[in-house]
């Protein structure tokens, strides 16, 4: 017969969702050798934000690393690897991440220079170290102000290289933070250094007779000599071995509340998953670890006790971690903005308020009793009247609910 193995569970994927998986299958119990990890990467899963801020292996599965899948066929249950293997199984669970957007995607060449950096895995995270101490007192140029981008210009910093941050939008971390916000921590950046162009693009790079980027050239004309560059434009999930086999959406594989596929047999976790937020009464896909950590667990419950197990009721959890800053955000950012606290001090925060109800809560530079408070209060979506007194209010809002 052709070459394979059989495994009852599969997990595709090696990343956080695939660790996570792995450490609840093994804690509900699961026999030696029924089940199996593919992962491109050589090495078993890990904390993937410690790479810009430990390993998450138990015993008794079988790893099969350093391989990537390169095709599924979920009407045969079958796995064909790089290495010509063929792995079966009954329930697959596809955690499967997603992968750092490309220049070239945006039809800037030069990715693969040597001083150009993008940070997804293990193997980007000690290449821009190295690239970095090469570096120390130099430039650097960081593309995008997303996490990675404000991240990864935050270390620079630290370890002494000066840095502009060039991004399209008006402001830092536009998908979350309003105008106001993103000023508290772009006036902090600029008092640790850190130079802003905004509102325009890369066009190109300038190169050495080595092949190393010199300088980068800007939409607007502007053209910044640069040591090294660090490329953080967003990340695109990896469906590619399911499209035309399973139903999309988001950009994801749709699951329901089980995280269950179009296909009964194959499950989604993690960035790759597009899941019901039964909250907010629509599909997400959350590019996010404490997602990637609870959708794994629950997977894995639906999977082995299903009876038991209910639909995946998900609060939306981000948070990061700079300089001595540090904030977490609960909930959906629509609606009305209602600012609290200090905003020249240390710690503030912000409530969203939707069709009269609370439906996002932010804090800067919080206890963890008051992060867990937003938390708890932002799930509650209590009514909101009247928008003043919430601000008069403020934190003791959520402390109180
Ligand atoms: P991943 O962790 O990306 O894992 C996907 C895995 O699938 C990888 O091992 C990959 O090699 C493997 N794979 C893909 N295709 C194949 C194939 N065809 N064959 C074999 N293997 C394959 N989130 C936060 O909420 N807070 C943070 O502070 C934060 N910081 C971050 C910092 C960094 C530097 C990065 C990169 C991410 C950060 N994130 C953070 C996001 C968080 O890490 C992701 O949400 C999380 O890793 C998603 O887990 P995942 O398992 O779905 O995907």
């Amino acid at each position: 017969t052709e070459m394979g193995r059989a495994f009852v569970y599969v997990i595709l994927g090696g990343g956080v969702a695939a660790g996570y998986a792995a450490l609840e299958f093994v804690k509900r119990g699961v026999s030696q050798g029924e089940l199996c990890i593919i992962s491109e990467e050589p090495v078993a899963p890990y904390e993937r934000p410690a790479l810009s801020k430990g390993f998450l292996l138990p015993e008794g599965i079988e790893l099969v690393l350093g391989t990537r899948v390169k095709s599924a066929d979920v009407k045969r249950k079958t796995l064909l690897t790089a290495t010509g293997e063929t792995i079966s199984y009954k329930i697959l669970i596809v955690a499967t991440g997603a992968r750092s957007l490309k220049l070239e995607e945006f039809g800037v060449n030069g990715s693969d220079a040597e001083n150009v950096c993008y940070l997804r895995d293990v193997a980007d995270a000690n290449r821009l170290v190295n690239v970095m101490q090469s570096c120390a007192g130099g430039n650097a140029v960081v593309i995008g102000g997303g996490y990675i981008g404000m991240e990864c210009a935050a270390s620079l910093v630290i370890n002494k290289t000066n840095v502009t941050m060039v991004f399209p939008e008006a402001h830092c971390m536009a998908r979350l933070f309003t105008p106001k916000i993103a000023s508290y921590y772009e006036d902090y950046y600029k008092l640790k250094g850190v130079n802003f162009i905004k509102g325009t693009v890369l066009s190109s790079f300038d190169f050495d007779s080595n092949g190393k980027v010199t300088a980068v050239n800007l939409r607007d004309g502007t053209k910044l000599s640069t040591d090294m560059v660090v490329v953080g434009i967003g990340i695109r999930p990896n469906t590619g071995l399911f499209e035309g086999q399973l139903t999309l959406e988001k950009g994801g594989i749709k699951v329901n509340g089980m995280l269950q596929s179009s296909n009964s047999s194959v499950y989604a976790i993690g960035d790759v998953a597009a899941f019901p937020v039964k909250l907010f009464g629509d599909t997400r896909r959350l590019e996010h670890v404490d997602s990637a950590r609870k959708s794994a667990r629950h997977a894995v419950a639906a999977i082995l006790e299903p009876e038991k197990t209910g639909e995946f009721d998900y609060l939306p959890f981000f948070y990061s971690r700079v300089f001595t800053l540090s904030w977490q955000f609960y909930g959906d950012n629509v609606g009305d903005v209602v600012y609290y606290g200090d905003m020249s001090g240390s710690t503030f925060g912000a409530y969203w308020v939707s069709k009269g109800h609370l439906v996002g809560s932010f804090l800067e530079g919080g206890t963890k009793e008051e992060y867990e408070a937003i938390a708890k209060a932002t799930r509650l979506k209590p009514e909101i009247e009247d928008l003043d007194e919430l601000e008069r209010q403020g934190l003791g809002f959520a402390v109180k609910v």
